[in-house]
Order: structure tokens, then C-alpha cells, then sequence
């Protein structure tokens, strides 16, 4: 899978929006695997600008579940208190408002007071029609959000684990993409950027569904000429799907906390995770699971 290719570090990266969930567990699992096989270390990081959906208990159930399951981690907080007083995204807000106040001053952003709905309400494919573009809504409007002034005729370079790279174009799902939300944070797509570039990462490990958000970080980091971005070389896994849907922490109870309260142990998590793959084996760990990926996949 790999190549001989060795780097220097990954990360994982959860969102203390809710209990972490088997999917998360399988992307973390590969990303531990990858990083044994091309001697990176791993970075944890917890995405907690989404400031109105987090809570502690989530962040606290990131240590809980990783540490259960034995998934190791060598670089950001090891606890709570590590969590609230060095690594929350809060201690990095300058780098992201300084980004954000050059997008401003650069002309690439423009204000957009347009709702949810507004924009799905026109199309099923959540493609921002543009209606904010031209209007010149100033950019301290309340409720406004910012959006980044993209074209789709940019190439976008991606490199991936086998050495090669992806040339393409950013997806219309990622047409005008959001960086600073209404809430006045800055949004998904900047601060992973400009985290992955603060932390040295040159391994990225992510599901299959951020595919556009990987397009997007690159269409961003190229505006910002972060050169260093465009070296990083990106892994996409496929998905644990339940029944046709996507596996997601809306989708009930598949909480590693509540197996947990269920007397499951390490073990009838890493089995669930690859019957859910269809793979008919009892991995005892994630080590395990990840070897009976490479098979099943192909990953090779
Ligand atoms: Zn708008």
C-alpha cells in the first residue's frame, strides 16, 4: 500500500459533536495502520470550532474510546485539561482571523446572508448558486457568512499513497465554499488547511465522502500560496455503510460508549466493524482489522 514511502506525521482528527461511532473507529484504525507502515507519527486533533455543538462529555469520550481500543496517538492532548488549556482550535483563533482578514483584503471572499434553506431550497445538490457574489453585503453584516470567490477552471493537484497525482477541478458542491460561518468562527475548510500546515502533516487520512472537502482545502491553500499544503499526500478509505446509508452519529446507536455499555469489549468492536465489511474474520484489534482490510480491499 505504501510503497517504501515513509513520512512524517498524520493526524486524527474528531469532531466532539457526538459519541465517537464505528466509522470513526475504522478511519482512525487506518490511519494508526498507515502510520505504523510509513513511520509517521500520529497527531490527535480535535475539530471543536462547531463551537454550539460541542460539549465536553464528547471530548472526554475521544480519550475514553481511543485509549480503550488502544489506538495510540504521540502528539496533542492526552486529556481534558490538555484539551481546554493548549490544543482546543480557541488557541489557534489568530492564525485563523489573520487568514481570514487576508482573504479580505485580497478581494477573495464575499459576504453572504443567504439561509440553508435558500440555498438548498434551489437545488438537491447543495451547489451555492451564487446569489451573494455580486451584491456587496459588507462584511461585518450580522449573520453573514464568508465565502471564497472560487472558479472551477483552477487545477487542483492531489497527491496520493501511490506516488502519483490527481489532477482535477473544484467539485460545484464546493462552488463559492464557506470559510468563515455565521457564527462569526472560521469554518471546516480553513482551519483544517492552516491546522494541517501548523502541525507539520504530511499524511492525511480521511474518508471517502471528504473527497470535495480535500478539492476545497487545496483550491484554499493555493489562494493562500501555502505551498506546503500541496505536499501532502492523501489516503481516502471507503466508508462502514448501515444498510445503504452512509454510517453517521446520526444514525443511532452505534457509539463505541454505548457497545461499551453493553459489556462489548475491544474485540466485538473490531468484529463489528469488519462483518460490517463484509469480512468474515474475529480481528482481537485494530492491528488485526487493518491487516484483513488490506486483503479485502486490495489495498495493495
Ligand atoms: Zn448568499
Amino acid at each position: 500500500m505504501n510503497n517504501g514511502l515513509l513520512f512524517n506525521k498524520t493526524r486524527i482528527a474528531p469532531t466532539p459533536s457526538g459519541f465517537v461511532h464505528l466509522g470513526n473507529v475504522l478511519s482512525f484504525a487506518i490511519t494508526a495502520a498507515l502510520a505504523g507502515k510509513t513511520k509517521a507519527r500520529i497527531v490527535l486533533r480535535i475539530d471543536d470550532n462547531e463551537r454550539d455543538k460541542i460539549n465536553k462529555s464528547h471530548v472526554q469520550d475521544i480519550f475514553d474510546t481511543l485509549n480503550f481500543l488502544e489506538i495510540p496517538w504521540d502528539e496533542g492532548p492526552q486529556n481534558l485539561w490538555e484539551y481546554e488549556n493548549e490544543y482546543s482550535q480557541l488557541h489557534r483563533m489568530d492564525i485563523y482571523t489573520k487568514t481570514l482578514a487576508q482573504l479580505k483584503e485580497h478581494g477573495n471572499i464575499f459576504a453572504c446572508t443567504c439561509s440553508r434553506s435558500q440555498v438548498m431550497g434551489r437545488n438537491k445538490e447543495r451547489v451555492y448558486p451564487g446569489t451573494c457574489r455580486h451584491s456587496n453585503i459588507p462584511y461585518d453584516t450580522a449573520n453573514a457568512c464568508w465565502r471564497l470567490l472560487t472558479n472551477n477552471t483552477k487545477e487542483l493537484s492531489v497527491k496520493t499513497m501511490d506516488g502519483k497525482e490527481i489532477i482535477t477541478r473544484l467539485p460545484a458542491v464546493m462552488q463559492d465554499f464557506i470559510v468563515k460561518k455565521k457564527d462569526g468562527y472560521p469554518a471546516y475548510q480553513l482551519t483544517s488547511v492552516l491546522d494541517d500546515i501548523y502541525f507539520g502533516i504530511d499524511l492525511v487520512v480521511r474518508g471517502e465522502d471528504l473527497w470535495p472537502s480535500t478539492l476545497a482545502q487545496h483550491y484554499l491553500a493555493s489562494v493562500l500560496q501555502q505551498d506546503a499544503f500541496s505536499g501532502i499526500t492523501f489516503y481516502h478509505h471507503p466508508l462502514l455503510m448501515a444498510g445503504d446509508d452512509k454510517l453517521s452519529k446520526t444514525a443511532g446507536a452505534t457509539s463505541v460508549q454505548y457497545y461499551r455499555s453493553q459489556h462489548k469489549k475491544p474485540a466485538d468492536i473490531y468484529s463489528m466493524i469488519a462483518r460490517m465489511l463484509g469480512i468474515e474474520a474475529t480481528p482481537a484489534n485494530w492491528q488485526e482489522l487493518t491487516t484483513l482490510l488490506d486483503i479485502k480491499m486490495n489495498m495493495q
